[in-house]
């Protein structure tokens, strides 16, 4: 990605800086990737709800998959078809279900039975009909695939698959309500095609099954989930849609007329933004030393939340300059504000500009104003 270092300087930091030219070209590979494919790609809006990033995802034509009523109005704001947005979550609220529909939301990832009968209910009450998917918990076994992290059958999303057939029977029956398909979301962050084949092939059971019972599903969304090279941005700077959706199309037994739908939040945004820092001090410890950054964990949360490691890049520096050990920390009164330990970084100065890679997904959006700090700025360009 690219980073004008000059205008950059001149901003005040901390700075989401996102690479237009990036994320074009990265949503060109996912046109190229599906063109001539019954396939719709929903934009995980949860990932970057940064207007103008939005603004260019919707208008590539884009889907939004959208997790709150706010992300709702704010995808229709940027742009996005309300009729190729749909809304997940285990909590909507009944304001939040009336305010989909009212907006004429492509469908509902229904996450509960008890969330199908408010559903219907409110539907009914305010003269809707409620498009449907049921969000399926498919069970995959964590100890096979320990990258996932939703599918599981103890967590708090989805519908298990032994209350699946109620949930299909009621929606079948409730006047307000019209099944369109099932939805799925294993999990995030996923860098190999494995788990995704794995979950195609739970899926085409589950297609046999019902159709066996006369029941069709219009819509497979099979979720998001797509990982990004964290350790090599440059490397890999726009990952592998075309093994994505070949696993997808290849192992998915789609009928005819059956749409696949996905919801890519992280692969799509993260490795056009960068979060650029400014160092505000260096610190000589006893047996260490510290890069104290202008950035800390409520603008880049990751590291303290997940324990991710996003590349950390001197811009600045001289080129040729030594290379030394580094831990880099932001200012919060917090153990868990760090960003690296043990950065192998050239000799850094108080005032160099310090890119966090790969920050475009669950970056800004995650941003919060902990210790009165303000939300960091951005730029698009
Ligand atoms: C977060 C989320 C996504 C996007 O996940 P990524 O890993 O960013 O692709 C897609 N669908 C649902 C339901 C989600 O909650």
């Amino acid at each position: 990605m690219n980073i004008d270092i000059e205008l950059a300087e001149g901003l005040k930091t901390p700075l989401y800086w996102y690479d237009l030219s990036l994320l074009e070209a990265t949503l060109s590979e996912i046109k190229r990737c599906v063109a001539g494919k019954p396939v719709k790609v929903h934009y995980a809006v949860k990932a970057n709800c940064n207007p103008k990033v939005m603004e260019v995802i919707a208008s590539a034509g884009l889907g939004a998959d959208c997790v709150s009523g706010r992300e709702i109005t704010a995808a229709i704001k940027a742009g996005f078809e309300p009729s190729s947005i749909c809304y997940a979550g285990v909590g909507k609220t009944d304001r939040e279900l009336i305010g989909g529909m009212k907006a004429g939301i492509a469908y509902f990832n229904v996450e509960s039975l008890e969330e199908l009968e408010v559903l219907n209910e409110l539907a009914g009450e305010y003269g809707y009909q409620a498009r449907v998917c049921l969000r399926v918990n498919p069970n995959i076994d964590a100890h096979t695939h320990h990258y996932i992290t939703t599918g599981l059958e103890e967590n708090k999303f989805g519908i298990h698959l032994s209350m699946l057939d109620r949930a299909i029977d009621y929606t079948l029956q409730s006047p307000h309500l019209t099944l369109e398909g099932l939805h799925f979301h294993i999990g995030s962050q996923i860098t190999t095609m494995e788990p995704f084949a794995f979950l195609c092939r739970k899926v085409n059971g589950l297609i046999d099954q019902y159709e066996a019972k006369g029941v069709e599903f219009k819509i497979i969304n099979v979720g998001g989930g797509l990982g990004i090279d964290y350790e090599d941005p440059d490397g890999h700077p726009i990952p592998d849609f075309q093994g994505y959706f070949d696993t997808l199309l290849t192992n998915l037994k789609l009928r005819p007329g059956q749409e696949l739908h996905c919801e890519l939040g992280r692969a799509i945004v993260g490795q056009c933004g960068s979060l650029v820092s400014k160092v505000t001090y260096v610190k000589k410890g006893v047996d260490r030393q510290f890069i104290i950054l202008d950035a800390g964990m409520n603008d880049l949360m990751r590291p303290a939340l997940y324990g991710a490691h996003h590349k950390i890049e001197n811009l600045t520096a001289p080129e040729g300059e030594e290379i030394e050990t580094y831990d880099v920390v932001g200012p919060i009164c917090e153990s868990s504000d760090t960003f690296g330990k043990g950065e192998r970084l050239p000799k850094t100065r108080r005032g160099d500009l310090i890119a966090l890679r790969s920050a475009g997904a669950y970056g800004e959006s995650m941003a919060s104003t902990y210790n009165i700090r303000t939300l960091p700025e951005s730029v698009v360009r």
